[in-house]
């Protein structure tokens, strides 16, 4: 059979036999079922399994890790990737960012978006959660490039009620058109973008649509000191607890950055089942003054996981990289080597960030969904491999990944990805006219 990555591979009606791939340190054959699940892992189930009508991938040299899961970015940003770098926060927003994105249209949030999804593939990741502008067109990116996504229309009424209301249509607009979709790699989300850029009004209304809806809340909490103190001035309360006033923190919140959370908001966080999302690149590269505090939210019991946050302000998608700079900057902060272990990082890009988007993947056990990621351990980052983790996550990068398995679908097969060419051509063509009509100098 010709073998042939892509949201059509294997067709439709046939499983998938990884042969000969190192899973737990042993080397094992999955199964998958013409349904997209696991459906067999042991050393030697190939021998038979072959002769039925499966799609085959040789595994051998990889190790099979479940699939990363990406719980806070802004997909289409990856048009702005290396625009504005290396400025002070408020500046780059002001003179940058927001100039730019104001001649924002669909077409480029699609664009963006598919080049997000690419290097998403590329290096392991199959699942993530996203807050932007134009979702619809996001939302059909996603689907064409057979990923997972949580996706989130950015709710932001700086206080008018006349945008609030157009918020409330917006978002409810994108909710319902998701649902729509019927894709069940596709699922909505509410997107309150933060208590410094909603209204308390707004905030409640997305707490309470979320619950009517049973759907998740995707928000930014206390990133800056700045953020902490406003809130404490417009509101007496931190950020988290005015979150939680406003009903939205509960069970399926996914709150990113976290970095000036006090103990007390930790327990909170606890308390309502609220995942967190630790961002090292963007909270470094943006010098918001102090890493998140994981030892407080470990020890509190709060779900911790990972995410890139968007290209401006990272500027990759790797998760790779994104485990490894959360194991240094917390060792770093906190003065402690054993803080934040290898397995534990790995951990945090796979069953926590499933959990935190309430997918049952995360891990490679006959009747998960089949997200897994072949990883080559013939170069030098995976040699000699005395351990696994610490080789995931302290050496290789995304750019060790072989291939990429979503849902029961192969994405990318031994380093192919189809439509590559066409979706970085159709990028940069888009990134080149936005910032032509923008008026600003390229
Ligand atoms: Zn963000």
């Amino acid at each position: 059979m010709k073998k042939q990555a892509g949201a059509d591979f294997p067709p439709a009606g046939e499983g998938i036999l990884i042969e000969g791939a190192r899973l737990r340190g042993k080397n094992t054959d999955i199964l998958v079922d013409s349904e997209g699940r696991i459906s067999g892992t042991g050393a030697g189930i190939g021998k038979t399994a072959r002769r039925s009508a499966v799609a085959w991938i040789d595994g051998r040299g990889c190790i099979a890790i479940p699939g990363l899961v990406n719980t806070h970015t802004h997909a289409a940003m990856a048009l702005l990737r290396g625009y504005a770098d290396d400025m002070p926060l408020q500046e780059w927003l002001t003179t940058k960012i927001w100039p730019l994105e104001a001649h924002l249209a669909g077409k480029d949030v699609y664009q963006g978006t598919r080049l997000a999804c690419l290097e998403m593939i590329r290096s392991g990741t199959t699942a993530f959660n996203d807050m932007y502008f134009f979702m619809e067109d996001a939302a059909r990116a996603v689907a064409e490039m057979g990923i997972r996504a949580t996706l989130a229309y950015g709710f932001i009424d700086l206080g008018d009620p006349e945008r609030r209301e157009k918020e409330i249509r917006a978002t409810g607009r994108f909710v319902s058109a998701v649902k729509g979709m019927a894709n069940p790699l596709v699922r909505p989300a509410v997107g309150p973008h933060a208590v410094y850029t909603v209204s308390p009004d707004g905030l409640r209304w997305c707490g309470e649509f979320a619950r009517e809806e049973g759907i998740g809340i995707h928000v930014h909490l206390a990133e800056t000191s700045q953020e902490v103190q406003d809130c404490v001035t417009a509101t007496g309360r931190r950020p988290a607890a005015h979150l939680d006033a406003c009903g939205c923190l509960a069970e399926r919140t996914v709150a990113a950055h976290g970095c000036w959370l006090d103990r007390e908001e930790c327990a909170l966080l606890a308390a309502r089942g609220v995942s967190v999302s630790h961002n090292p690149a963007s909270n470094m590269k943006l010098a918001v003054g102090r890493a998140m505090p994981y030892p407080w939210l470990r020890e509190a019991g709060v779900n911790v996981t990972l995410g890139t946050d968007g290209c401006a302000s990272n500027n990759s998608l790797d998760l790779f990289r994104a485990m490894k700079e959360a194991a240094l900057l917390q060792k770093f902060a906190w003065n402690d080597p054993t803080l934040l272990p290898a397995p534990e990082a790995v951990s945090l890009a796979t069953s926590a960030g499933a959990r935190a988007l309430g997918i049952p993947s995360g891990r490679i056990e006959v009747g998960a969904p089949a997200d897994i990621v072949l990883v080559g351990m013939k170069g030098p980052a995976m040699t000699p491999l005395f351990s696994e983790e610490s080789d995931l996550v302290y050496s290789a990068t995304g750019s060790s990944v072989d291939t990429v398995i979503c849902n029961g679908k192969v994405l990318m097969l031994h380093g192919e990805v189809p439509g590559e060419e066409e979706i970085l051509a159709s990028a940069a063509r888009s990134a080149a006219a936005l910032v032509r009509r923008s008026g600003a100098p390229s």
